[in-house]
């Protein structure tokens, strides 16, 4: 299977897209999301030859690319369900150039059930407005569980976020996040329980297979939706975009791929 194939350079992507943001002096080349032609993007330091001195190619090439626009027509089927087991840490809170990130500590145990896989939980960031629409319309916001298995094959699980009631647990993002790209607070002692970050119910979401949604843009990433959006207030959404706003990819052509909406449940609690 592709996934497993490209698990460890998938990993090994992941990893660079954490430790190497673009306004780096060395590493991968800068991009924005105002130019989203990140395939075109050329690595002017590479003395690699065509293709490999474009490392970003597969955002342009790659045919099960991230996010898309959802839409009524997914059809329906009884799914094993994303079974967070997110246990409460002291993560370290990362402004990463490109979004508002939370980096789960060494030795942190928490990991999502999919079926008989775990995945532990790597990091998570924000997105304002979402990635993903409904219909076309956007959320204000989307949150990406990113869950990484020792073999390179991950799970994004997502909530949605629309302003509403004040989230306390959001706040102590909003709280520790540096506020310079490219700082981490990794010292805030600051105990964190990403369930509160998840909607309650569950039962209902929808499954893709898809890519990393930021530069390098590699495939072999199973997206999980939740319908039920979680919320935060608008004070906290404006505080989110003082950081970063519009850090939304635009949406992909599924190229075929089938979008599946689980309404009934399925496996786990
Ligand atoms: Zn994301």
């Amino acid at each position: 299977m592709r996934h497993n194939v490209c698990g460890k350079l998938l990993l090994t992507m992941m990893v660079l897209v954490m430790v190497s943001p673009s306004w780096a002096a060395s590493g991968d080349p800068s991009w924005n999301y105002k130019n989203q032609s990140w395939a075109e993007i050329k690595d002017s330091i590479s003395t690699q030859p065509v293709p490999l001195n474009y490392p970003y190619g597969t955002c342009g090439i790659g045919s099960s690319q991230a996010p898309v626009n959802i839409t009524g027509s997914a059809s329906t089927a009884r799914l094993n369900r994303p079974t967070p087991r997110y246990i409460p840490g002291t993560p370290i809170f990362y402004n990463t150039g490109y979004s508002v990130q939370v980096n789960t500590e060494e030795g942190y145990l928490g990991s999502v059930a999919i079926g008989n896989d775990i995945y532990p939980l790597i990091q998570f960031h924000f997105h304002s407005p979402s990635e993903h629409t409904f219909d076309g319309k956007h959320f204000d916001a989307e949150l990406h569980f990113v869950n990484i298995r020792e073999d390179g094959k991950a799970a994004v699980m997502t909530s949605l976020i629309s302003v509403g009631a004040f989230n306390a647990e959001f706040q102590k993002v909003l709280d520790n996040v540096p506020t310079t790209a490219g700082q981490k607070n990794s010292t805030s002692g600051v105990r964190l329980n990403p369930n509160l970050l998840l909607p309650k119910n569950r039962r209902q979401f929808f499954t893709y297979a898809g890519s990393l949604t930021t530069p390098p843009c590699a495939e072999g990433v199973n997206f999980y939706i939740f319908t039920q959006p979680i919320t935060i207030s608008s004070d906290q959404l404006a505080a989110l975009k003082k950081l970063y706003d519009n850090n939304n990819r635009n949406t992909q052509p599924l190229n075929g791929r089938v979008l599946t909406s689980a309404k009934t449940g399925g496996m786990g609690r």
